[in-house]
């Protein structure tokens, strides 16, 4: 048993009048109206706006804040986070072209993931965007790349650090990894920077992702900027940007408690006093993907059937893991769990009821809720997973059982 209901003790972001969820100023159900289908993911502009001024508030003035697009490529996102972010991070040529499209210009724009295709390492010089190398191999396209376009490229160095960023839920350095150069090869990679004549620009360190314990991401940070010290008297030219990473999680599951900022930002503001000399030059720079944008964005599917099966209750809905991944638990998770639920035109009902909410798709891991206590249900209700801003609909195989898509709107 695992019941959240009917209230979530940690979900702010989306108001209630009556029995409706209210969406950007609109009631659910009248939203599915406008759209005009289910099932549908809506993201809040107005919570992603203030979670970007909260975050502000509680970091050093001079950090710079970085979005990672691939937590949410939606082109209006992307647009409205043009507005609030210092800069993006992209992982390919196709998400280059949706930031490219908004104001942020390009030297604010930063590429990295490993295995970048030739074509899309030209485009990204063409376009003046840095790109955080990955490889010797990669080092050498780009500077062949930059001969023939006449073009020198902004580059910086991802580093694989030696450390690790504890407790995380997912590790993206220390020990052998596919991404960024290990430590001890960074000093003959800059070397080659400065004898192929690119335009160095610093540092990229990535350690890791949705994390929740301050302590974990203070300590990583405080090695990222150690490192990026020790190395800058290798360096071809001054480090001016110093990207130190993110991993800001956000909390999924009964039990997680929100990341304590504050305490980040206290931290990270009496570190920089203290590299200053060292880095006098250097942008520092956070990158976050769902912290930004993950408590911003719900899935709403609508329920298809109510069927009773060996005394359990099951709502299936015209939405699922085709859609929504991670809400399956199939998307990294090693034990499953529930996200966050509500029937949003039933939230004010005081009859309860034990159900599963199940998806369309003829797979047993077409789950979206577990034995979940909420508001009595019915044909007809819409269902809604929070926590779903971030690495949702694109991260989802929606081609699988060859089921409608789903809309996305910003609201
Ligand atoms: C995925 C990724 C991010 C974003 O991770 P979140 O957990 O969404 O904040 C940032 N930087 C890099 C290099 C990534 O690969």
């Amino acid at each position: 048993m695992n019941p959240i209901a009917p209230k979530h003790a940690f979900l702010d972001t989306f108001a209630e009048n009556g029995n409706e969820l209210m969406v950007g100023g609109t009631s659910l159900s009248r939203l599915a109206e406008r759209v005009g289908q289910t099932p549908f993911y809506a993201y809040d502009r107005q919570a992603l706006t203030r979670r970007m001024q909260q975050l502000r508030q509680a970091m050093p003035p001079e950090l710079k804040i970085h979005y990672a697009m691939k937590a949410n490529p939606m082109p209006a996102v992307v647009q409205h986070m043009a507005t609030l972010a210092d800069g993006f991070d992209l992982a390919s040529a196709d998400e280059m072209k949706v930031a490219l499209d908004t104001p942020m210009p390009a030297e604010h724009i930063s590429f990295a993931g490993p295995g970048k295709r030739p074509q899309e390492l030209s485009q990204a010089i063409a376009a003046g965007v840095t790109i955080n190398i990955e490889s010797a191999h990669e080092l050498e396209c780009i500077g062949k790349q930059c001969e023939n376009l006449g073009v020198n490229a902004k580059v910086a160095v991802r580093i694989n650090p030696a450390f690790e960023l504890k407790a995380s839920g997912m590790k993206m350095g220390g020990g052998a990894k596919q991404f960024g150069i290990d430590e001890e090869q960074v000093p003959v990679i800059l070397q080659r920077i400065k004898t192929l004549d690119l335009q160095f620009q610093g540092f990229h360190i990535y350690s890791g992702s949705q994390n929740l314990k301050a302590d974990s991401i203070i300590e990583a940070q405080q090695k990222s900027l150690q490192l990026a010290a020790n190395l800058s008297p290798l360096c071809p030219s001054p480090i001016r940007k110093l990207n130190i990473g993110g991993g800001f999680g956000i909390p999924y599951f009964p039990g997680d408690a929100p990341l304590a900022i504050e305490q980040v930002g206290n931290a990270l503001a009496s570190e920089l006093v203290l590299t200053r000399q060292s880095l006098a030059e250097a942008e520092i720079i956070i990158e976050l993907g769902r912290y930004l944008v993950g408590e911003a964005g719900i899935y709403v599917t609508r329920i298809l059937d109510k069927k009773i099966s060996r005394g359990q209750t099951f709502l299936v809905v015209d939405g699922g893991l085709h859609h929504h991944l991670a809400a399956s638990g199939n998307f990294g998770q090693v034990i499953r769990k529930n996200y966050p639920v509500a029937i949003g035109n039933k939230m004010g009902v005081q009859e309860l009821e034990t159900v599963n909410i199940v998806g369309p798709l003829c797979t047993p891991l077409d789950i979206l809720a577990d034995k979940m206590t909420l508001p009595k249900a019915e044909i007809g209700d819409l269902v809604v997973i929070f926590q779903s801003g971030a690495y949702g609909y694109t991260a989802s195989p929606s081609k699988f059982l060859s089921q409608p898509d789903a809309r996305e709107v910003l609201v």
